[in-house]
């Protein structure tokens, strides 16, 4: 797979690129993406691919997959399956290079050996709650624990011990032997390693001690040579530490930068909070459409050259900030508006009958799938006595404004007749209109206006019943009802859920010419938005469309009314 044309905007971190090569300091760059299999991919990952990715393409350099698996008891393989997937999708390729800090577990056990043979390890016997407590706080410097002057041979002999499984779990860790009073909590005398019984994905039971976050992190980017680390904001005060191993271990020291995470506004960023809403089934699962996943937005039909748009759109900086979901979006109908295919559907059918359209008649319209593509090609839209419109498109008192369906008004049908309202039909029981009978002028088909016909302002779309496919709809909405959950953090999560993100409309239809759509294709369906067919709960007897985006951004209308 050849590399996406991803436009890398200018950033303070191609600068710093920039200096290095121009300094000597570097021939090449090599980046690396780092996901913890313990979930899948989410749009704020994509920012980190394009980002890294789209480093090293610019150099012409290379970047790393590597799966960041050292706790064992979160990771899955499904998990490195969905991320390879995703990395995939989004267009990029890591070629030979997909790591796994696992495949370096003998390497960092010979970086903990070497750091206690040189002093600056040892095992602590403390409690987790000890530990703690002689950590101290922001304010207050940390209490040495009791065990910090033990022997280098001892501590050799008891991380041996550790590691040959005779100690139960938890009841020991190799610490770091730094500064208990450093201002910085991270250098804290810091764990390396914890003795866990847990089945690895991949090293299965061959360990039961595992590293820490923060030990196999810079040394596995220091093992693959990595030039540019680049990390998330958070991970600053981690810097002074993973620049502390590169030194007392004397190996090859890359170079962390840090860059601001992405937030969008209504939905969560995080892969705990994620895998919450799977696991208490608030979503169908990780690639709901409503979910800030990879899988998610593709299920949706959010395209990869949308998300990579996005991604440069966003730009890279230092302040963490709340992106707009309508950025997005913006990003989708951009995208769609020029690769989806139009058709007509109609999500809450109406019927109407055309009181003086011969019965049993069929014409055929030919309209373009695309207007500005006519290398798409044509489709054929047959039209009968009978035909749906939407609800939203009639009016029983209507305003002035209203330029669809009222009593006595017309309409032009898109690509077809002009049609007057004549009667409405209601149900005697419950008032709801049922159906509407119209009449239509026979001399205003295929968009044509004979000279001194009054012309209609208003054209709607509208599907044959006889001919209509009959599918089901799904309508999207934020997850959230909030725009920025982390400013609620004294709100339990599920009441920050919005209870209307979904609603199915099972009895919609659409022309004919969608009868055979696939799974993943999306279409623009006129007036209405971009819909997507479902990849798992579509049937060839009654397809499932998902709405990717409106057209319009409907919520900023929203926000200032
Ligand atoms: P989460 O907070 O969702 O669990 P994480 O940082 O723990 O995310 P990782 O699998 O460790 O998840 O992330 C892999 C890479 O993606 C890291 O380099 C991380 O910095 C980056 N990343 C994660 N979330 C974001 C985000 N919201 N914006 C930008 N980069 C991110
Ligand atoms: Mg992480």
């Amino acid at each position: 797979m050849s590399q996406p044309a991803i436009q890398l905007g200018p950033n303070f971190i191609r600068n710093i690129v920039d200096e290095d090569l121009a300094s000597g300091k570097h021939k090449t760059v090599i980046t690396r993406f780092p996901p913890e299999p313990n979930g899948y991919l989410h749009i704020g990952h994509a920012k980190s691919i394009c980002l890294n990715f789209g480093l090293a393409s610019h150099y012409q350099g290379c970047c790393h997959l590597r799966f960041d698996d050292t706790n064992p008891v979160k990771e899955e393989q499904e998990y490195i399956d969905a991320i390879k997937t995703d990395v995939n999708w989004l267009g990029f390729d890591w070629g030979e290079h997909e790591y796994h800090a696992s495949d370096y577990f003998e390497t960092l056990y010979g970086y903990a050996e070497k750091l206690v043979k040189k002093d600056l390890a040892y095992v602590c016997d403390l409690s987790s709650e000890e530990m703690r407590e002689y950590r101290g706080t922001l304010t207050e410097p940390g209490k040495e624990s009791p065990y910090r002057s033990r022997s280098s041979e001892e501590n050799l002999d008891l991380l041996q011990r550790m590691r040959s499984g005779e100690f139960d779990n938890g009841s020991r860790v190799l610490r770091a032997r730094i500064d208990m009073a450093s201002p910085n909590l991270n250098l804290r005398d810091p764990v390396l390693y914890r003795i866990l019984r847990a089945t690895h994905p991949r090293t299965g039971d061959v360990w039961c001690i595992y590293p820490m976050y923060d030990f196999a992190h810079g040394q596995s980017d220091s093992i693959e040579k990595i030039t540019h680390s680049l990390c998330t904001l958070e991970f600053q005060d981690h810097r002074p530490l993973y620049d502390w191993f590169c030194e007392a271990l004397e190996i090859y020291h890359p170079q962390q930068i840090e860059f601001a995470r992405l937030n969008l506004t209504y939905t969560f960023m995080s892969k705990r909070r994620l895998l919450e809403l799977v696991n208490e089934k608030h979503v169908s699962g990780w690639d709901d459409p409503r979910m800030p996943t990879l899988s998610g937005m593709r299920r949706r039909g959010f395209t990869a050259a949308a998300i990579r748009t996005f991604c440069t759109r966003i730009g890279v900086g230092k302040s963490d900030s709340v992106i707009e979901m309508s950025v997005l979006e913006d990003c989708v109908r951009e995208d769609l508006d020029q690769v989806a295919p139009r058709a007509m559907g109609v999500l809450r059918p109406l019927k109407v009958t055309i009181t003086n359209y011969p019965e049993g008649q069929t014409e055929e319209f030919v309209a373009a799938r695309h207007p500005k593509n006519p290398s798409m090609g044509t489709r054929t839209i047959p039209f009968s006595r009978e035909i749906y419109v939407d609800k939203d498109d009639f009016m029983e008192d209507p305003p002035k404004k209203f330029f669809r369906l009222g009593p006595g008004r017309e309409v032009r049908l898109r690509y077809g007749y002009i049609i007057r309202c004549d009667e409405v039909i209601k149900d005697p029981v419950s008032g709801e209109v049922t159906e509407l009978r119209c009449s239509y002028d026979a001399e205003t088909g295929g968009g044509v206006l004979p000279e001194g016909r009054k012309k209609v302002k208003g054209i709607i779309h509208w599907v044959s019943a006889a001919h209509a496919v009959p599918i089901a709809v799904r309508l999207y909405d934020r997850l959230l009802i909030v725009a920025d959950p982390a400013a609620e953090k004294d709100r339990d999560y599920r009441e920050l859920l919005n209870e209307a993100s979904l609603e199915v409309l099972s009895q919609a239809f659409v022309e004919p010419s969608l009868a055979e759509a696939t799974p993943g294709a999306t279409f623009q369906f006129e007036r209405l938005g971009y819909f997507c067919v479902d990849s798992e709960d579509s049937r060839p007897e009654k397809l499932v469309f998902n709405r990717s985006v409106t057209l319009r951004d409907t919520w900023a209308k929203l926000a200032k009314t």
